[in-house]
């Protein structure tokens, strides 16, 4: 369940492997990964012999101009990541769609559960989709405090719920949602209207840390290492966790044990002492 920092790591990765490179070979081993893709017999023609050009992130999207007017789209979902490898590199057995450059290297995306999806997309088919209509980018456009708060003054959604919509602010996930909250001690299942402009600032304040933090670390790789970097190597944010995955165990700040819910269909953690 890494969320926005692998984005940024397999950016790191991907940039010197793809760009200036032409696309030699698309392999689609799932079809559900063009399950966004509006006509999904366009991927592989759109995508075949173009050059690939700039690398942006928006929210959980990794977007890279690829010929006239398209987009290659990822998104990594709940379970996905990008491996960076040579033709010669044994397949791991949930590798979804392969992008062969003609220096002969290759990028695979690995996804067990197929939550994530690729699409390659025009500029209208680009504005139709949800890309389009993404909030704020969490970590290069965190708005003010103000902002936030007039984004969330009346709304009865938990505050969990609207950290991770990605129309009001993008890039968080479930994890890091869960650290923000503890880092503000706000209880996730408050009314987002309920939050005092005080509270609001503490959350736009550990929003900005605990990106850093799990930026520094390489993200978040769990027990099941669904989530690796590009090399293969495993994030090691796990270990720096306040709360998520911490049931039971100790508050860091307090002792008390932490406790697991769920706020709207979400695993949900929080310590009930610094967070009531
Ligand atoms: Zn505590």
């Amino acid at each position: 369940m890494p969320e926005l920092p692998e984005v940024e790591t397999t950016r790191r990765g991907l940039v010197p492997v793809l760009a200036g490179r032409s696309v030699a070979r698309v392999e689609v081993l799932h079809p559900r990964m063009l399950r966004r893709q509006p006509d999904p017999v366009d991927f592989v023609p759109r995508l075949s012999g173009q050059v690939v050009g700039e690398l942006r992130r928006r929210g959980k999207f990794l977007l890279i101009e690829v010929g006239e007017g398209l987009t290659w789209v990822f998104h990594l979902g709940m379970s996905g990541r990008m491996s960076i490898t040579t033709r010669e590199a044994p397949r791991h057995p949930h590798t979804r769609v392969v992008v062969r450059t003609d220096a002969g290297r290759e990028v695979r995306m690995v996804d067990p559960r197929t939550f994530g999806f690729t699409s390659v997309l025009t500029a209208d088919e680009l504005a139709e989709s949800s890309i389009a209509r993404l909030g704020p980018d969490a970590l290069t456009a965190l708005p003010s405090a103000r902002e936030l708060a007039s984004g969330a003054a009346g709304r009865r959604v938990a505050t969990k719920t609207l950290l991770l919509d990605q129309r009001y602010l993008a890039g968080l996930g479930n994890i890091y949602a869960d650290e923000v909250l503890f880092a503000a001690a706000v209880a996730g299942d408050r009314p987002a209207g309920s939050l005092s402009l005080a509270e609001v600032g503490a959350i736009r304040t550990a929003i900005g840390r605990v990106l850093a933090d799990g930026l520094e670390h390489g993200g978040t790789s769990l027990d099941d290492l669904a989530y690796l970097l590009p090399d293969g190597r495993a994030g090691r944010h796990l270990e720096y966790l306040s709360v998520y995955g911490r049931e039971g165990k100790p508050c860091r700040r307090c002792g008390a044990p932490i406790v697991k819910a769920r706020i709207n269909g979400r695993s949900s953690h929080r310590c009930p002492a610094c967070q009531a």
